[in-house]
């Protein structure tokens, strides 16, 4: 394969993909290059997925400039792209005199950040909101603008409006080099073949590092710094949490939380590991422990026993301490997005912004006449009452038949999941895109469905549907030969 381009995105997190929706606005041909299988692979699927207010990134540094911006974005985009957010707010909780002091602190910063709606509450009434916390949290900061968000339906949102707008993502395509003829960018190599534009952008997350050396900048370094989390099963949250809720911050991270997710679960999570590997994301028995008890400061009765899962994700740790975002000063046509750490999230809208108005002004790009904003229509079966299930079943009978029994997920949204711009063709895309797998049972019951599925839809196969990236192997039962999606 060899393309043009007027822009080449290199990652598609959420960073790359909220900049190519961004981008898809303008009269660009822009091409996103992810190596994964699938988007929103890396850091961008696990995380604590919170939208943060903003009250505590350093005054005037690029963190907390996209950090209020990026919420009020979410805030104004989060109709027009259908996004699963609820905007709970956020309380960070303090157990002593010192930690009161620090609250205050934190909402002076919030002011300065330009974060608007800060109170400092009393512990009666946090324990009003939130009747599990401990009786120990002497007051708490609340923020109204903070939320929580579906993080991989959001990159996913941004990328099928930039497809329904001419652009395109080519995943399995990683870069693995570039061509460079005195100081620009001639053109990329990847695992699919040779690409060539005007600019580049680097969104490579972990790797971004390692991408802007390949080009010929080597001004900053990358390190991976792990966060476990333990997540709950629904039917936990009456004693846990349906909020957001820090402890005080320490100098490397947030801290514990316990906090509810768009869906219903509860987490608590992260800790904060620095490590070397920028791949490996294991979680551990030690870890685990450590997270419940620290969260018991919190949350004294943690119901262990409906914990479902452990998960961890890797912050991108620059060596500048800040967003790296605009143009390379050793690379003519690279432009920065890089050392997206905590709170790149929450920032992805606002990094969109700032780096398109670069490209935009570079390019002198004109806004698209044809711009289709939003994206196709989702139908979310379990959300329906019992007439508009109905109508549903009648217009497409796919509709009547549940996959995944745990979140009662049906055949129709699985196929719309892959029929969609930017679909699935991963067991795991269709796990992340309907909740297919993500119930009690872990996928157990429903996985070999899914790849029925998966297989009929894209003409493959069963042997070659993916779990996820490559080196990943879907274990499925080898004597179940039905290939019809388990229509049989
Ligand atoms: C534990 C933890 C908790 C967090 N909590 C929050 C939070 O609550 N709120 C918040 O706002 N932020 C939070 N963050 C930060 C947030 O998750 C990240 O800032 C954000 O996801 C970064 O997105 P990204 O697109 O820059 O990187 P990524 O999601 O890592 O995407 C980079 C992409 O580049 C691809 N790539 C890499 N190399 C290549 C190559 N050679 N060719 C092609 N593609 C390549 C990767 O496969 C990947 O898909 C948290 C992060 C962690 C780890």
């Amino acid at each position: 394969m060899s393309k043009k381009a007027d822009v080449i995105i290199i990652g598609g997190g959420i960073t790359g993909c909220a900049i190519l929706q961004s981008l898809a606005k303008y009269n660009l041909k822009c091409i996103l290059l992810e190596k994964e299988p699938d988007i929103a692979a890396g850091t961008t699927k696990a995380n604590s997925a919170i939208l943060h207010a903003g009250f505590d990134a350093k005054p005037g540094s690029l963190k907390a400039q996209m950090n209020v911006k990026g919420n009020e974005l979410y805030h104004k985009i989060k109709d027009e792209l259908d996004l699963d957010i609820k905007w709970t707010g956020s309380l960070v909780a303090a157990t002593s005199d010192e930690e009161m002091a620090t609250l205050q602190d934190l909402l002076e910063r919030g002011k300065v950040n330009g974060v608007e709606g800060l109170e400092i509450w009393d512990g009666d009434k946090v324990r009003e909101q939130h009747p599990n916390l401990s009786k120990d949290i002497k007051g708490a900061l609340w923020a109204p603008s903070a939320g929580i968000i579906w993080p991989f339906g959001a990159a996913v949102a941004f990328a099928e409006n930039a497809v329904i707008n001419g652009a395109e993502v080519i995943r399995d395509c990683g870069v693995t080099s570039f061509n460079v003829a005195d100081g620009k960018i001639v053109s990329v190599e990847t695992a699919k073949g040779c690409f060539k534009a005007k600019y580049y952008i680097n969104a490579a997350g972990l790797r971004a590092d390692e991408i802007s050396a390949l080009a010929g900048d080597n001004s900053f370094t990358i390190k991976p710094r792990k966060g476990e989390y333990v997540l709950f099963d629904k039917s936990a949250a009456d004693k846990m949490t349906n909020g957001v809720i820090f402890p005080c911050p320490s100098k490397n991270s947030k801290g514990i939380l316990v906090c509810a997710t768009v869906d219903g679960n509860v987490f608590v999570g992260p800790d904060a590991q620095d490590q070397d590997d920028k791949e490996d994301t294991k979680v551990t028995l030690q870890g685990m422990d450590a997270i419940i008890n620290s969260a018991r400061k919190l949350l004294p009765e943690i119901p262990v026993g409906a914990a479902i899962t452990e998960f961890a994700g890797l912050r991108a740790v620059s060596s500048t301490g800040d967003f790296i975002l605009g143009k390379s000063e050793k690379v003519e046509n690279l432009i920065q997005a890089a050392g997206i750490q905590s709170p790149g999230l929450t920032s992805a809208p606002a990094i969109a912004e700032y780096i398109t108005d670069i490209v935009v002004k570079e390019l002198e790009a004109a806004p698209k006449q044809d711009y289709k904003k939003g994206r196709p229509a989702r139908h979310i079966f379990h959300l329906l009452d019992n007439a508009d299930k109905a109508d549903l079943i009648a217009q497409n009978s796919l509709y009547g038949r549940v996959i995944c029994r745990c979140e009662t997920i049906t055949e129709g949204e699985i196929v719309d999941a892959i029929r969609r711009p930017c679909g699935a063709t991963t067991v795991d895309g269709v796990k992340r895109r309907t909740r297919a797998g993500m119930g009690r049972c872990q996928g157990g019951f429903c996985g070999p469905k899914v790849i029925g599925i998966l297989a009929r839809e894209l003409g493959v196969p069963v042997s070659s549907i993916r779990k996820d990236r490559l080196d990943g192997v879907m274990y499925y039962d080898k004597d179940w030969k039905n290939n019809d999606g388990g229509r049989a």
